[in-house]
């Protein structure tokens, strides 16, 4: 018995949902789930498909016209999820379906690849394939191939292996010797690659506690608490990752592993393949690098349940498996799995809610857990494993912090301190690997003027722009702005621009002047514009052929280099002095990782971190790898000051080009907010941004807190669709924020 209507939630905001009647032609198809194409005022819309009804009180009715791709494309579970991130992260349902569906499934207007493949047509006698060979020898050849071959072959793939052209193959077709026909074929980004299976690795003493700990939630999934997989690098957490899922499949489920886009590199997918090399086709990989054929064939393979494991960054939380039974957050503390605009969801709290929903098991990992997921270990809503100790028994490396405040005597700014300087120098001698660390990409920070004191800033954002020396052009790090490099002044005219601050691009140079005979290379955004140059260097790195690494975060997360021993921090102080709570939370993160490439094979490593301010707690505290001791602190914090994770905090940025406006709106909804909550909930007074201008608009922020999110989400959703804005301001709602400039 089909349906005869379908409420449907159209691909446009329009933040309702509307029904249509589903015609006889159609039913068998319209599920929950479908994608479908509708009438929608004069035009025409997609939408999907969230409910099946038997009458509807909605008036004018009309008809759904088609129905888009291959059938159903979303789970009701995934559909559970989106209302779910669509009410917390207050934002419009439709923005989460964007999400939830990759645009090439949404519209379905990419298909398979198609491919001709050729196979006999009818068997040939010894006699008839004994006078063909004298007659016409080519075509004897192609079809002898295709006899032993005994099934269907890409036809261009043939001629060119036996050096044939087409008309060979027509001729034989002609005759219904062959017959050819169109396949479907998979665009496989690692098609060619060989992966050899790798065996499972026998745990160690403190792996194996971890594991049984999973093991005993996978067995009972229903009532699991998310694991906090609490590791220091290199202590073996992916092994136990792959051992949990090897765990998950023998019970016919299956398996998600976010990865943040950063670490998602071929490395740590050859090493997921490998494991499962008996079935390579278990492995699906979704990254924002596919093109929208390969990531049209991946999210099919996935949802088809060809593919039993997925790994991928942020997005691929929305995998459309089945089954799901196990997701694991890597690195859970990255604040990349954290999508930025709408929805603004945070990857890993969707996993819990999603694994909670199928009843599935989370696994979160990280060698720095964030602050959230630990207090929640200390609460009890997470359970906690640890391993202390690194598999190969290597020391943790030896930190020792360079207070430049001395070193600045000697020097103005100096980028190396005499001692980081003297430690280079003993590597370089001793053939062994460097890696230096900046997270500020760039020649120089600033163009100044010596005179009147005045920077070059970006016309449409209140910061200054980086001079780049190999475009030889200033530029703005936010909004991609360029200008030329002026010969004066243009503010006071004089001759006296001199440039401040340094960044990698300034670091190399300077490295490489300094030792002439070390091989030195950049890693960052601007050298590593093109895909292939990420993995040239680090296979160039890998094999000794570059002493000298300098890079940003791209060199800081999860790679493994055994021959690097030496790890120097430019300049600590970065993130340390941003106006962000979590300023310490990233500081103390980062260093932990960053010394965590170091003294990784036989040799132990060292690390240096400069800084102005060597005694802040983040940093020393990372010193002596001491993250009980940090956390302890840092929580006190926190707590003393209402911030996560012992509140939740929404920020709201209002933001127009005409500053005046935007001020006065911000402040209307400010006061409109306040009298809509109750006390429980802090309102800041709005605030001009600490950015306060971005690609010329004028932001303030309206920082709110509270512990009831769900119903402050809510009252803020109902107090917004209550005031309307000036046609020239808009506002953003952050639920949970990380981004707080
Ligand atoms: P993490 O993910 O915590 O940084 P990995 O899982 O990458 O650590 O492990 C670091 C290295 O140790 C890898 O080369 C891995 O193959 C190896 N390893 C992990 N567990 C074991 C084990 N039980 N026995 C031997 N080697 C192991
Ligand atoms: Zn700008």
């Amino acid at each position: 018995m089909h349906s005869k209507f379908a409420r449907v939630i159209i691909d446009r905001a329009i933040r309702r949902e509307l029904d249509y009647a589903i015609p006889e032609s159609l039913s068998a198809r319209v599920g929950i789930g479908a994608r479908v194409r509708v009438p929608f005022r004069d035009r025409r819309a997609l939408a999907t498909v969230v409910a099946l009804l038997e009458e509807t009180n909605a008036k004018g009715i009309r008809e759904i016209e088609a129905v888009i791709g291959e059938g159903p494309t979303l789970s009701e579970p995934l559909l559970q999820l989106a209302r779910w991130i669509a009410s917390y992260y207050c934002c419009p349902i439709e923005a989460v379906m964007r999400s939830l569906l990759p645009q090439v499934i949404r519209r379905a207007e990419v298909g398979w690849k198609k491919q001709q493949f050729v196979e006999i047509g009818s068997i040939v006698t010894s006699e008839r394939m004994e006078a063909l060979r004298r007659r016409a020898p080519r075509q004897a050849e192609l079809l002898e191939e295709l006899t032993k071959a005994n099934a269907a072959l890409p036809a261009a793939e043939i001629l060119r292996r036996l050096s044939l052209n087409v008309s060979t193959l027509q001729a034989l077709v002609k005759r219904g010797l062959l017959k050819i026909s169109e396949r479907a074929v998979a665009r496989d980004p690692h098609a060619g690659e060989q992966f050899i299976p790798g065996p499972e690795l026998l745990l160690n003493e403190e792996q194996t506690a971890a594991f049984a700990t999973i093991v005993r939630a996978i067995s009972s999934a229903e009532k699991a608490k998310p694991i906090l997989l609490h590791g220091v690098t290199g202590s073996g957490k992916t092994e136990i990752y792959l051992q949990a899922i090897r765990e998950t499949l023998t019970r016919n489920r299956t398996a998600i592993v976010l990865v943040p886009e950063i670490s998602l590199t071929p490395q740590t997918v050859e090493r997921f393949k490998s494991r499962f090399a008996e079935s390579q086709d278990d492995v699906a990989v979704l990254h924002s690098h596919l093109s929208e054929g390969e990531r049209h064939d991946e999210w099919h393979k996935v949802h088809s349940g060809r593919a039993r494991i997925v790994i991928g960054a942020r997005s691929a939380v929305f995998a459309p498996l089945k089954n799901l039974g196990l997701i694991v957050v890597d690195e859970e503390h990255e604040t990349s799995y954290k999508q930025e605009e709408a929805p603004r969801y945070h990857a890993r709290d969707v996993a819990v809610v999603r694994a909670k929903i199928e009843k599935a098991v989370v696994l979160l990992g990280s060698a720095t857990p964030s602050l959230e997921s630990y207090h929640n270990t200390l609460t009890k809503k997470y359970e906690l494993a640890t391993l202390t100790q690194r598999v190969d028994n290597c020391q943790m490396p030896l930190i020792r912090v360079i207070d430049l405040r001395q070193e600045q005597r000697s020097e103005r700014a100096p980028i190396l301190s005499e001692r980081l300087r003297t430690a280079i120098s003993a590597r370089v001698a001793k053939r062994e690997q460097t890696i230096l660390f900046l997270n500020r990409r760039g020649f120089s920070t600033s163009l100044l003027c010596s005179k009147c004191g005045k920077a070059r800033d970006c016309p449409n954002c209140s910061v200054a722009l980086t001079f780049h020396r190999s475009m030889s052009r200033l530029n703005c790090h936010l909004c991609g702005h360029t200008a030329a490099v002026p010969k004066k002044c243009p503010e006071c005219g004089q001759d006296a621009l001199i440039y401040v601050g340094f960044g990698t691009e300034k670091v190399e140079s300077t490295v490489a002047q300094i030792f002439p005979n070390a091989v030195v290379k950049r890693m960052d955004a601007d050298s590593m514009s093109r895909k292939e140059a990420y993995r040239e260097t680090l296979r160039a790195f890998r094999a000794g052929k570059i002493d000298i690494l300098v890079g940003t975060q791209m060199i800081a997360k999860g790679l493994h280099f055994p021959n690097v021993t030496l790890v120097g921090i430019i300049n600590a102080d970065l993130a340390l002095h941003l106006p962000d709570f979590r300023a310490g939370e990233r500081t103390f993160q980062l260093l932990t990782q960053v010394a965590g490439r170091a003294g990784r094979g036989e040799t132990p490593g060292e690390v240096f971190v400069q800084s102005y301010t060597p005694f802040s707690p983040s940093i020393q505290f990372a010193r002596h790898h001491d993250f009980a001791g940090y956390v302890e602190q840092e929580l006190e914090f926190r707590e003393r000051c209402d911030f996560p994770p012992f509140k939740h905090a929404v920020l709201i940025t209002v933001h127009s080009a005409h500053q005046e406006r935007g001020k006065f709106s911000a402040e209307t909804l400010r006061r409109k907010l306040r009298e809509a909550l109750p006390e429980e909930f802090m309102v800041a007074e709005a605030a001009p941004a600490p950015l306060e201008k971005l690609s010329g608009q004028y932001r303030f922020h309206i920082l709110l807190r509270g512990s009831a999110i769900t119903r402050l989400s809510r009252l803020i959703r109902e107090t917004l669709d209550k005031l309307p804005m000036p046609e020239d301001v808009a506002v953003a709602v952050d639920v949970d924020p990380y981004q707080l400039l």
